[in-house]
C-alpha cells in the first residue's frame, strides 16, 4: 500500500535530480549527467590512501587510528544541496545514488582487496533519530552493504543527545567535541576488519573517535569510506 502511494506521488510529482533539479526517472535521484560529474570529480587527483584528501590537505599526521579511507567527491557549497536532501528526506533515492558511487569507488580502490568482516557507520543520537525518524549514515551503510556484499551491523557506539553539531564547529573544537560526543555502548563487541561509513570527512575527528571506539570494542582494523571530503587548504580551489 505504501509502495502504491509512493508510486502515485512519483507520478504526480516526478522525482528531481538532487543537484540540478531536472526531472529524473522514478527510482533515481540524480540525472545521468550529474551522476557522471560527481563520479569524475577526483579522476585526475591522487588522493592520500590514508585520509582520502589531496596531498596538500593530508591529515594523516594528526594521529588517525583508521588505516585507510576512500571518498567519491569533494564537499562544498555547490554540493551541499545533495547532503541536505540525504539528511532530511528518508524517502529520497539520494542514499541509493551515493551508496552506488561509494560502492564503485570501493571496488576501484585497494580496500576491495581486503576481507572486511563488517560495515558499520557513525551513528546519530537517539534524540535526532526520534526527531528525524532515520539515520542517514545508517542508510548509506545498509545500501553500501547490499552492493558490496559485506554484512552491515549497528555500531557499538552511542552518540550523546547533548552533543553539538560537528559542522558548526572549527578545527580544534571539532576534535574536542567529537571526543565527548561519542562513547562505547555497554556489553557490545565487534571483531575483525571493519569498514566505517559516514557522509563527509572534514578534519577526520568524528571518524577517528568512532574508529577508536570500534578498536576498543574489539575491532582489529578500521578503514573508512565517505561520499565526500572537505578540502581544507583551499576551499575555493578548483579540481
Ligand atoms: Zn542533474
Ligand atoms: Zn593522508
Amino acid at each position: 500500500m505504501k509502495k502504491l502511494k509512493m508510486l502515485i506521488l512519483d507520478l504526480l510529482f516526478p522525482p528531481r535530480c538532487a543537484f540540478c533539479d531536472d526531472v529524473v526517472p522514478i527510482g533515481t535521484a540524480l540525472c545521468s549527467e550529474c551522476s557522471e560529474h560527481l563520479r569524475g570529480r577526483f579522476a585526475a587527483v591522487k588522493l592520500c590512501p590514508g585520509c582520502a584528501k589531496p596531498a596538500q590537505d593530508c591529515i594523516c599526521g594528526s594521529g588517525l587510528c583508521f588505516k585507510g579511507c576512500v571518498t567519491v567527491f569533494e564537499y562544498n557549497k555547490t554540493y551541499s544541496k545533495i547532503f541536505k536532501i540525504l539528511k532530511t528526506d528518508a524517502e529520497s533515492k539520494i542514499s541509493d545514488e551515493l551508496a552506488l558511487l561509494m560502492a564503485e569507488r570501493f571496488a576501484q580502490s585497494d580496500l576491495s582487496k581486503l576481507d572486511f568482516d563488517y560495515i558499520t557507520y557513525v551513528p546519530t543520537s537517539e534524540k535526532i533519530l526520534k526527531q528525524k525518524g532515520f539515520d542517514h549514515a545508517a542508510l548509506l551503510a545498509q545500501k553500501l552493504s547490499a552492493l558490496v556484499g559485506i554484512p552491515c551491523c549497528a555500531p557499538p557506539i552511542i552518540r550523546k543527545d547533548d552533543s553539538e553539531i560537528q559542522h558548526k564547529l572549527k578545527g580544534s573544537q571539532r576534535r574536542q567535541n567529537a571526543e565527548k560526543s561519542y562513547r562505547a555502548a555497554k556489553d557490545t563487541a565487534v571483531c575483525g576488519r571493519v569498514l566505517l561509513v559516514d557522509d563527509i570527512i572534514t578534519t577526520g575527528a568524528t571518524l577517528n573517535i568512532c574508529g577508536r571506539l570500534l578498536l576498543s570494542c574489539g575491532a582489529k582494523e578500521v578503514y573508512c569510506i565517505t561520499a565526500a571530503t572537505t578540502l581544507l587548504s583551499g576551499k575555493k580551489q578548483e579540481i
